[in-house]
């Protein structure tokens, strides 16, 4: 793991706080979140921080998110607390995968139907993504 010149510990418990109320679900969850986010460019941070609400979700999936209608540019990520039970790198590569909806704008919202071939290439752009800043 790359080590920023910022103590990662620090920055960790900075993200937390700065997510205030926006993340949803155990400590465990929380750190999850906030890890992951450390692997990230600043400005790409500042927006997940700034317009993503991130909560723990009995859902099948691992994650999942909800953007879109009522929403406006703010994103809903639900995240299966059994991701808890994975390899960090598992789970950090889902939470990036996850955020890569966001910041590629990919649509995905009640009311709006998606063909199965964007679908496909949404889920394609995200992994790729998730790759890209896990390395
Ligand atoms: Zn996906």
């Amino acid at each position: 793991m790359r080590r920023n010149s910022i103590n990662r510990d620090e920055l960790v418990t900075n993200t937390i706080r700065e997510f205030g109320g926006k993340l949803v679900g155990k400590n465990s969850m929380k750190n999850m979140v906030a890890q992951t986010l450390t692997l990230l460019p600043k400005g790409i941070r500042d927006y997940i921080i700034k317009n993503c609400w991130f909560l723990s979700s009995a859902r099948d999936a691992y994650g999942y998110t909800f953007s879109g209608n009522d929403l406006k540019n703010k994103h809903l990520i639900f995240l299966s607390d059994e991701l808890l039970d994975l390899r960090e790198e598992q789970i950090q590569y889902t939470v990036l995968h996850e955020i890569g909806h966001v910041i590629l704008r990919h649509r995905n919202a009640i009311n709006y139907s998606q063909t199965k071939k964007e679908i496909k290439r949404q889920e394609k752009e995200a992994d790729i993504f998730a790759r890209k800043y896990l390395a």
